[in-house]
């Protein structure tokens, strides 16, 4: 459902009289693939036999961390440790390489349409992950050909802070060549909420994960979502909605 009340408060919040996107900041993980389940599983096979006592539910409140970022709150709060990036890098490969024997991640089912409702109201859609998952990224052009041109991709190479810092989506701003006002962040994950509305962007949550819908509200969603094909259906209603004028 798309929520005008959330609208009027976000314009009023930013003391603007409308919303006009022309870009949209679209997460990966979560968005564009089913592909949490298979992050979880990577990172508990990885971490649990270096002695890190996790559950498969915790992954999903640290999505949209970079894996370097991840690794480093979780070494400093079980071990009180704080890795160096080289090790980073050498935990990061095996959790790299048991993603990689994993099922196969199909698209998010809704995510063409989605992504085609936005094309069609002249929203460019330009990519914002935290990942540096090389077999995703290299699959994004054979799913969405043509979509996320090499210039309007953020990932884990181009961010230093990643998710929730306001970075990843202020970068993605900047390479659309757009203003807060001009932009929407479409996302899955608490701590990519809290990165989008950092970068003062109107948020979109789309809940397509275990996690309840309030966490997504918690940390600041401007509308939420409860499924991609839902939000897919009302992709145009929202658009026509933050470009009215109030
Ligand atoms: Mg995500």
């Amino acid at each position: 459902m798309v929520e005008y009340t959330a609208i009027k408060n976000y314009l009023s919040r930013h003391d603007i009289p409308c919303v006009n996107p022309k870009a949209a900041l679209v997460d990966m993980d979560g968005v564009l693939y089913d592909s949490m389940k298979n992050h979880v599983e990577a990172w508990y096979r990885t971490l649990v036999p270096m002695g890190i006592k996790c559950t498969k539910e915790e992954f999903y409140l640290y999505e949209g961390r970079t894996g370097a970022s991840t690794l480093k709150f979780l070494f400093d709060k079980h071990f009180n440790r704080q890795l160096s990036d080289e090790e980073c890098a050498e935990i990061y490969a095996v959790k790299e390489k048991y993603f990689n024997e994993l099922a196969t991640i199909v698209p998010m089912p809704g995510a063409d349409r989605m992504l085609q409702r936005l094309i069609e109201n002249g929203i460019r859609p330009v990519l914002v992950t935290g990942s540096g998952q090389g077999s995703l990224l290299d699959r994004l052009d054979i799913d969405y050909p043509g979509v996320f041109k090499p210039e309007y991709k953020v990932t884990a190479y181009d961010v230093k802070e990643g998710k929730p810092s306001p970075e990843p989506y202020l970068m993605g701003l900047s390479k659309a060549g757009v203003d807060a006002s001009e932009a929407i962040v479409i996302e899955n994950a608490p701590l990519g909420v809290v990165s989008g509305t950092a970068a003062q962007v109107f948020t979109v949550a789309v809940n397509t994960g275990p996690i309840p819908a309030q966490a997504l509200f918690d940390a600041g969603a401007d509308m939420v979502f409860p499924s991609m094909p839902d939000f897919a259906d009302h992709v145009d209603e929202l658009i026509k909605a933050l470009r009215t004028t109030r």
